[in-house]
């Protein structure tokens, strides 16, 4: 365990002054009444029975709290969530990941109030993707490189720390930058997945390992950024990579030991060698052999998305796109290929396979379906249903009877051109050809992006509606005449040096836009939405106040009216927020805390118009907000944006092919399509004389490997590292 010298802010010792002297019991988990509707209040109870207090200051009581409340945390508290409304026990609060909270102190009438009661310094300039746990006023969240957090949840009093120690070599294994979304907590353990694809549980006390497996093939290029999740004494997990060339899975492990309980793969394996488990058969007839997909992966990475239904005991998984993306390369007869951006309904004791729903049959534009899903009770047709939701990238909404896998609704909630709509009598997409993969590239909506990534929705019993941050953002694709797998890098079956050529001489300009949607989901209609100036958005909380929390890319915390969508409260932050905000009390306090921390798909976009990062930095924080809380947010100091003179040196058009298509195949998916980053990994263009000067030992020799720059001399020369070298200052050049 690596602990870190961190204070709270200054707002946040405030606040321990104003709490310090409460009392607390263990017996107690409640927050006082008047944050409860009036249905939701145990009969009989009073606010002085319950009166669930702050940690104490005193190291052995706190101990004794952690260690009460944590190992408290089994199935029948997280199934029972909505009698605990002051706390946040699973990563989407409940079984059924509505991420709506029944706390109402903070309304409709006084969120005006909202000030920052306490925040937290994670040191950090990478994405912040969690969402916090908070368990009777202890919380545990996590940032960047997979570390853990441990903090007072009522002022940020840090209890500890825990860094996986991510080798820094494996920021290349990932798409989307060095996030983490969060953790599980049970019986007195805290799980992660790591970055580099280990699972670990650490006592929920101290911090320190209890166990630690690995879960993936370590030559392959796997990562974890997914939050785990603990269903009846099995602690479940995914991977992701398939961009790279992985082969999908989700595991059960078991939650006391570690020992590995079951595994579904999400794609056959190699047809010479016999199935692992019985649904492997069906799929392989699903896809051509002449692929030979399995000798790189063929994707399906099940890398966020899960929720349990306890009654029906069915566990519910989201998986990912197809590898390479382009399907001519991946099964060039065609086929469906099973399991891919698909919703599978699992046996949590075995494992196997009680449905599934594919999204996008054959996918070909990178749609996963590993987007969250919302587990509720809707009345649909005359009838009261058991449904799952789910806007998956390729952007139809989804309602599906849970129990059975039945399609209810498939409605566009942005504008597809890929498909026209979903045909409701066989449960396809009626795809358009026109978008398919051809030799002429062409513009597609969705994009890759989707109509809607990972960032989490919410939605609110009590109107009814599902909130998305949604996604308008067409992609450019184009088919790559001759594709041949290239270990290590990015393998979508697409043209990358065309890709580059078209950037640049079309004057290729996407035109993204971001929105807060309501969406009806029983209409198959959109009720309200609001558009933000940048297109990646943060996840959504809805609460019983009336509320709809949003954090946006352009840096501002914000909460709507969840029925009109009218906006009631704002606070300027200047880091873009991807991450979704919780709720929780502690001592009849109501806090809204959200991680600000800019980063994930966001980061190499060619849409920088919006983006603050290279102006005020990225500096990750976690930020608790309350009624007439005392702080003010910090806004980080304004940076100089300016582009310096770069270094003469002679280069020609051919060191500049050369370098734009390494540059597209090796830097781009980070730095961004011409040499600028939205900023949380460096500006190339912006480079002083002294990074250079070191420029082949950044990138051949990991010069800058500390701060998560990796070395790619195993795929890159000398000569290879200078052609790239001429294209980052041709870009200066031409931007200055
Ligand atoms: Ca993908």
């Amino acid at each position: 365990m690596t602990t870190h010298n961190r204070t709270a802010s200054s707002s946040a010792n405030i606040a321990l002054l104003t709490f310090s002297l409460a009392t607390f019991t263990l017996a107690t988990f409640t927050a006082s009444c008047s944050l409860l509707p009036e249905a939701l209040q145990p009969a009989g109870s009073t606010a002085a029975d319950r009166s669930g207090g702050p940690l104490p200051d005193s190291e052995p009581a706190a101990a004794r709290h952690i260690a009460a409340v944590t190992r408290s945390m089994n199935a029948q508290r997280i199934a029972a969530a909505d009698s605990e409304p002051y706390n946040w026990l699973a990563h989407g609060r409940s079984n059924s990941e509505q991420r709506y909270s029944p706390l109402a102190q903070v309304n409709r009438d006084n969120v005006e109030r909202l000030g920052l009661s306490w925040s937290y310094d994670t040191m950090t300039t990478h994405g912040l993707e969690a969402s916090p746990i908070v368990i009777d006023g202890v919380m545990y969240t996590t940032g960047a490189w997979s570390v853990v957090y441990a903090l007072d949840a009522a002022t940020g009093r840090e209890l500890w720390v825990y860094d996986p120690e991510v080798p820094r070599q494996w920021s290349r294994r990932g798409c989307c930058d060095v996030v983490n979304r969060g953790v599980a907590v049970w019986k007195g353990r805290v799980y992660l997945g790591t970055y580099d694809g280990r699972l670990v549980a650490l006592d929920a006390v101290t911090g320190e390992v209890d166990w630690e497996v690995n879960t993936i093939d370590r030559a392959r290029p796997y990562t974890i950024t997914g939050a785990p999740r603990v269903v009846k004494g099995r602690v479940i997990i995914g991977n992701g990579g398939a961009e790279f060339g992985v082969r999908g899975y989700i595991s059960a492990y078991s939650a006391r030991s570690g020992k590995l309980d079951w595994r579904f793969y999400t794609v056959p394996g190699d047809p010479s060698l016999p199935f692992e488990h019985p649904e492997l058969e069906e799929a392989a007839g699903t896809w051509d052999v002449a692929g030979k997909w399995w000798e790189t992966g063929g994707g399906g990475t099940a890398w966020d998305s899960m929720a349990w239904d306890p009654e029906l005991d069915l566990l519910y998984v989201g998986t990912g796109n197809g590898s390479p993306w382009n399907r001519a390369h991946r099964s060039p007869g065609g086929g469906d290929n099973l399991y891919l951006s698909s919703i599978l309904a699992l046996d949590p004791d075995t494992g196997r396979l009680a449905w599934h729903y594919q999204t996008t049959p054959g996918d070909t534009w990178d749609f996963t379906a590993t987007q969250h899903l919302i587990l509720a009770e809707l009345e649909l047709d005359g009838r009261e249903r058991k449904v799952i939701m789910q806007a998956p990238k390729n952007g139809f909404f989804y309602v599906l009877d849970r129990a059975t896998g039945e399609l209810l609704r498939a409605d566009a909630y942005v504008e597809t051109t890929w498909a026209s709509h979903v045909d409701m009598a066989t449960g396809r997409p009626v795809e358009d050809p026109e978008f398919d993969f051809t030799d002429d590239w062409k513009l597609v909506l969705p994009a890759p992006t989707g109509g809607h990534n990972w960032q989490p929705m919410a939605f609110s019993p009590d109107t009814g509606l599902v909130y998305i941050p949604a996604i308008e953002n067409p992609g450019l694709y184009l088919n790559e005449d001759e594709y041949r797998h290239s270990p290590g890098a990015w393998n979508l079956g697409m043209d990358l040096g065309r890709y580059a050529e078209i950037l640049h001489e079309e004057g290729f300009s996407p035109v993204s836009s971001g929105y807060l949607k309501a969406w009806d989901p029983v209409a198959g209609r959109e009720r309200w939405s609001v558009e933000m100036p940048n297109f990646w958005n943060g996840g959504v909380l809805a609460t019983a106040g009336g509320l709809v929390f949003h954090g946006t890319g352009d840096g501002r915390f914000a909460a709507y009216d969840a029925e009109a969508g009218r906006k009631l409260w704002e606070v300027p932050v200047m880091t873009g927020i991807i991450a979704p905000p919780v709720t929780y009390a502690v001592d009849g306090v109501q806090y809204v805390a959200v991680m600000a921390g800019w980063g994930g798909v966001g980061v190499p976009s060619g849409d920088a118009r919006s983006s603050i990062v290279p102006e005020y930095g990225n500096d990750g924080r976690l930020l608790v907000f309350r009624l007439d809380g005392p702080g003010q947010v910090t806004i980080p100091a304004r940076r100089d944006i300016s582009i310096p003179e770069p270094p003469a040196m002679d280069y020609d058009q051919a060191d500049l092919a050369l370098g734009s298509r390494l540059y597209m195949e090796r830097c781009n998916f980070c730095h961004g399509p011409l040499g600028f980053s939205t900023g949380v990994v460096p500006d190339l263009r912006r480079m002083d004389a002294s990074v250079h000067e070191i420029f082949g030992d950044v990138v051949l020799r990991g010069a800058r490997l500390a701060g998560g720059m990796p070395s790619f001399e195993d795929v890159l020369d000398e000569k290879d590292v200078r052609a790239i070298h001429a294209y980052v200052i041709e870009q200066a050049r031409t931007t200055r």
